[in-house]
């Protein structure tokens, strides 16, 4: 399988738990490696076109409430299969459903907090990382 990088962000309610360093230790468990992270409040703007593709869904304007909500970490991770991979590790969007042991199951609280995001495929991973990451700031190893 190919190394692939993927656009991880653990979300408002995940860093106001303070699990991010147990988020990362199951990144790292899995063989992903993180190379460039970055936390920051997003923008109303910067939510609105991160989340472009949902903006005719009925949840559009609380997800990106939500996201707004507090601090998020961006981190851009790379390894064999990484999409799939930190798909695996995030469980089912809606938590109830997450299988037992991932991200989701153990650190969200709903549909909408649901502790992560990962891009879903090698198209929508190389505009993500490229949306945060332009240029140089990627440490690939
Ligand atoms: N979402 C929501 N309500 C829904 C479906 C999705 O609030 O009924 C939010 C949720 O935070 C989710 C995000 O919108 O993570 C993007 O939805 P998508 O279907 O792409 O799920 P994901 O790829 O994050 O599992």
């Amino acid at each position: 399988m190919a190394t692939e990088r993927t656009l991880s962000i653990i979300k408002p309610d995940a860093v106001a738990k303070n699990v991010i360093g147990q988020i990362y230790a199951r990144f790292e468990a899995a063989g992903l490696k993180v190379i460039a992270a970055r936390m920051q409040h997003l923008s109303q703007r910067e939510a609105e076109a991160f989340y472009a593709v949902h903006k005719e869904r009925p949840f559009f304007k609380d997800l990106v409430g939500f996201m707004v909500s507090g601090p998020v970490m961006i981190q851009v991770l790379e390894g064999e299969g990484a999409i799939a991979k930190n798909r695996e590790l995030m469980g089912a969007t809606d938590p109830k459903k997450a299988d037992k042991g991932t991200i989701r199951a153990d650190f969200a609280d709903s549909i909408d907090a649901n502790a992560v995001h990962g891009s879903d495929a090698p198209e929508t991973a190389a505009a993500e990382v490229a949306f945060f990451f332009p240029g140089l700031a990627i440490y690939s190893r």
